[in-house]
């Protein structure tokens, strides 16, 4: 074979050979294999053997080499680094991989071998790991509907297919409002607005062909308008637009897409033997039940409103001495709440901005993973994607562990965001392969590259995200690393942000760029203070659509969600001056697909852990404290999905992670 993807790998560490892999190598090396896993699998399903792990489960495991090589190395370029071309092979590729995938999991003659291997499991000498394997793969097929047949099986097909249509029809309506609606403004009413939201305004009334400045519905729009406009009239104005995002009545209201979606979710899991769709879901996650789910909310929830109404007591009277009377109203708690910030933690960020160099913050939190896993990092020098990607050799005690790839600036062809992803996941079979991980950022260039804090923290996060891929010391690949419930998968990362926060290493490694100095006291603790600034507000805004997202799924599912909406709000005792953030008619994360239905808690559930895992360290003699960065390795870090995520938990810290430490870190405790 000469297509580079799919020879062996001979370079350093069996890194992909970028500098050999041309655009026009995708298509053909993704249709072999593709066509090659079809066929393994079809091998495994029709072995006249009897099943067995080895020939079944682990040969799946085996399975799909090729494939993986290919999608890992075109993944990575069709995020981080894009181009028409990328783009059209992306569409090309993206329904015959999901066209793939839906075949294997409706392959009956396989579900029967995996059904059947499941039925004797106590029989079979697996270990912890093998078994905890099996479970997940019969698990998955039968989520999928493989064990169903006949009325029910069809039935299936078709909630399914009409539940994608309704996702893709919920996020194109959000989007039509969102982008339909725009508020011109005259230069007088741009007083008071900092440069970069004017600046944001004039661009937006550009792309709108507008002759002026615009406010449009875009967060990064709206948000910025709402904090720093003094015009009342104005605020009220845009908010009531962004309210009503989704529910205008008309081709793009989403209500009774709401409602449909809720219904046949609910008609999903009762055909899977589920009570609730909140049951099916949270099955695979840590959570497990509704009530556990609820239980955590609810002890955040007194605390945050608590905070939030004496905080609401506080901006009032800053709106009444403006000589505005009456009741402090949705419109008005940002801009009050910015007024409030800058009188009381006001920060600099030009004046920060130059004790955060890139290079010192790579350096801080590669500095932290030595001190706390024994990890060494040397730069490597290897044709990587692109040439601002930067490639380091971790190791410990002189034994190779695995690639670090970081690609850190901005450029036009890399998608928004931060994120981090496995090239090539940790795993012992079928033969031993050490990750290669990559951090993907979205920074500015510069010389030299200067951060934010926000940058910094983001840094941090997707290193700790890497930490779990790259200590990762399992057996099989589809347990490594980050495989593990959406509910924990943040903790490593959220986990390690905490060591930024570290007045030792801000003072080591926040150093002037150009006097070097450390960063003076004063700011380094306005830096930290203003991490706590308006919690109680951030808090209730979330978890109500939490609550929410939840009452939607646990139970029958509501016929007028806009009216259990109102419901669960009113019991709840929502304060006036907050809305959800985000309410039903744009709540893309529960109706855009399934990804964070009955799930949106998930982010402060992984939050409530960190700042419970952090804490454990500063109960055992600070942050470095070694014993615990070995029980963190050897529970959390090294063990991927390999156990349930509660009893890693616990085996790391003794007991269920309680909320405590997350009260005291939003500054809510009493
Ligand atoms: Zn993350």
């Amino acid at each position: 074979m000469t297509n580079p993807l799919l020879n062996d790998w001979t370079t350093p560490f069996k890194i992909a050979p970028f500098d050999r892999i041309s655009d026009a190598d995708f298509a053909p090396a993704f249709e072999l294999a593709l066509a090659e896993h079809q066929a393994e699998v079809t091998a495994i399903a029709d072995n006249p053997e009897d099943p067995t792990f080895s020939n079944t489960v682990e040969a799946l495991e085996a399975a799909g080499v090729a494939l993986d090589k290919v999608l890992s190395v075109f993944f990575s370029v069709a995020g981080a680094d894009s181009n028409s071309e990328r783009e059209a092979l992306q569409r090309d590729f993206s329904p015959k991989l999901a066209a793939h995938s839906a075949e294997i999991s409706s392959n009956k003659a396989l579900f029967d071998r995996i059904a059947t291997i499941w039925g004797t499991r106590d029989e079979l000498d697996l270990t912890e790991e093998q078994q905890r394997v099996l479970m997940l793969t019969h698990r998955g097929f039968v989520r999928g509907g493989a064990a169903l047949d006949g009325a029910a099986d069809t039935r299936m097909k078709e909630i399914k297919s009409r539940l994608a249509v309704l996702g893709t029809d919920f996020t194109q309506n959000l989007l039509a409002d969102e982008r339909e609606w725009f508020m011109p403004l005259t230069e007088q009413d741009l007083e008071g607005l900092p440069d970069f939201a004017i600046d944001a305004m004039r661009a937006a009334g550009e792309e709108k062909g507008a002759d002026g400045p615009v406010v449009t519905l875009s967060r990064s729009v709206i948000v910025p308008f709402l904090q720093f406009s003094p015009r009342r009239d104005l605020r009220e104005t845009a908010f009531a637009a962004w309210a009503a995002r989704g529910a205008n009545g008309g081709k793009t209201d989403n209500r009774a897409i709401a409602a449909e979606t809720l219904a046949l979710r609910e008609e999903r899991a009762k055909l899977l033997g589920y009570d609730s769709f909140s049951d099916f879901k949270l099955e695979t996650e840590m959570a497990k039940t509704p009530e556990a789910v609820r239980a955590l909310l609810m002890a955040v929830w007194e605390p945050a409103k608590a905070r939030a109404e004496a905080d609401g007591v506080v901006l009032t009277d800053m709106m009444h001495g403006d000589g505005i009377n009456g009741d402090l109203e949705p419109w008005d708690w940002r801009y009050y709440a910015e007024k409030r910030r800058k009188a009381e933690h006001d920060l600099d960020e030009a004046a920060l901005k130059p004790y955060l160099q890139l290079e010192r913050m790579i350096e801080a939190s590669f500095a932290c993973a030595t001190r706390l896993f024994g990890l060494t990092f040397k730069e490597l020098d290897v044709p990587l994607y692109h040439a601002d990607c930067r490639a380091w050799e971790v190791t410990r005690d002189g034994a190779h562990v695995a690639v670090f790839i970081g690609d850190y600036f901005a450029r036009g062809g890399k998608r928004s965001g931060a994120w981090c992803s496995a090239m090539r996941g940790q795993a012992k079979f079928p033969e031993v392969q050490g990750p290669v991980v990559i951090n993907v950022c979205n920074f500015a260039k510069g010389d030299p590259a200067l951060l934010s804090y926000d940058d910094a923290r983001t840094l941090f996060h997707e290193f700790g995200h890497a930490l779990h891929q790259m200590l990762s010391n399992v057996t099989y690949e589809s347990v490594s690393g980050t495989s593990v419930a959406r509910d924990f998968v943040e903790l490593p990362s959220q986990l390690y942000e905490h060591w930024l926060e570290v007045p030792e290493v801000l003072a080591e490694f926040a150093t002037h760029a150009e006097t070097g100095e450390a960063m003076p006291q004063d700011m380094l603790e306005k830096v930290l203070g203003a991490a706590n600034f308006d919690q109680g507000f951030a808090t209730v805004e979330y978890v109500a659509s939490a609550l929410v997202d939840l009452a939607f799924h646990d139970g029958a599912a509501p016929a007028d969600p806009m009216a259990k909406q109102a419901e669960v709000l009113a019991a709840l005792g929502m304060p006036r001056a907050i809305t959800m953030r985000h309410a039903t008619p744009q709540f893309a994360h529960v109706f855009a697909g399934d990804g964070y239905s009955s799930g949106y808690y998930s982010y402060m559930w992984s939050e409530v852990m960190d700042a419970d895992a952090f804490e454990a360290f500063e109960e055992a003699g600070g942050p470095f404290d070694g014993a615990t960065a070995k029980a963190l390795e050897t529970h959390i870090l090294s063990a991927g999905g390999t156990v349930e995520a509660d009893e890693l938990y616990k085996r790391f810290r003794g007991r269920l992670p309680g909320v405590e430490a997350l009260l005291k870190g939003r500054g809510l405790a009493a």
